[in-house]
């Protein structure tokens, strides 16, 4: 049988799902990623560790539904580069509360957003209370890469797009969307002697785009990438996605 919702019938929802039952849904994006990987690589990953992460967590009894990726999401800070597809604030929002209600209509009662885009984080963490309060759902959202990037000694951190990580896991799942050849690297090292201001982490956060750091739109340093790390990167963003969806599983607001 499926494990993908939106191939099932209306009335095979409402009899093969129940209230244990998992939604989840990849967030992705299409946009920009610098001139050596494809607008499709945020909404690549998200579905990818997603699809793995439901077929190994069913395989050891967990209720899984994958619904389709939501691929264009919020990516104003690549507005400025052609090809990037983005929503606004106020529609992915819109967008994300509409889902809620859409899926409150299932016998499913926790919804899960596995996101490969961060600029997306955000937003998601302000819906996962909007669709807790208005539908009653039990809502989680989590990186799609949770694996630890061995790669990219020289990104001091900074790696968030297009660089080391990204790109090695694309060269693992789509290498035939890929020229290593036009990939730079482009870290904000100015940024390493802040204690405060910066990206993830840091106390202080701030607007940017990401033409703000270069005009390559690139931070950090993918010329390193392989598909060999990308492999690794991979395999243990799912296992730690198939231990997150096992805690979800059985998650209570009350002890
Ligand atoms: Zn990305």
């Amino acid at each position: 049988m499926t494990y993908k919702l939106a191939e099932l019938s209306g009335p095979a929802v409402a009899h093969s799902l129940t209230d244990s039952s998992i939604a989840v849904i990849p967030t992705g994006a299409i946009e920009h990623h610098g001139p050596h990987l494809p607008l499709l690589t945020d909404a690549l990953i998200a579905s990818e560790v997603a699809e793995a992460a439901v077929q190994q967590g069913l395989s050891q009894g967990l209720d899984l539904w994958l619904l389709p990726t939501l691929t264009y999401t919020k990516s104003d800070e690549h507005a400025w580069a052609p090809g990037t597809m983005w929503l606004s604030a106020e529609t992915l929002w819109a967008t994300l509360v509409d889902l809620g209600r859409s899926i409150a209509t299932t016998p499913a009662r926790r919804v899960v957003f596995v996101n490969g885009h961060g600029g997306n984080t955000a937003l998601l963490g302000v819906a996962n209370r909007e669709l807790r309060r208005r539908f009653g759902l039990d809502t989680f959202s989590m990186p799609a890469s949770l694996g630890q990037a061995e790669g990219g000694p020289d990104e001091l951190g900074f790696g968030i797009h297009a660089g080391h990580a990204e790109t090695s896991v694309v060269m693992h799942l789509r290498p035939d969307l890929v020229n290593l050849s036009l990939a730079a690297r482009n870290v904000p090292e100015h940024l390493a002697e802040l204690e405060y201001i910066g990206f993830n982490g840091y106390p202080v956060s701030f607007g940017w785009t990401s033409d703000d750091f270069g005009p390559s739109g690139v931070i950090g340093d993918p010329t390193g990438a392989s598909a060999e790390a990308g492999a690794t990167l991979f395999a243990e963003s799912v296992r730690r996605a198939v231990g997150a969806l096992t805690e979800i599983s059985t998650f209570r607001h009350k002890a």
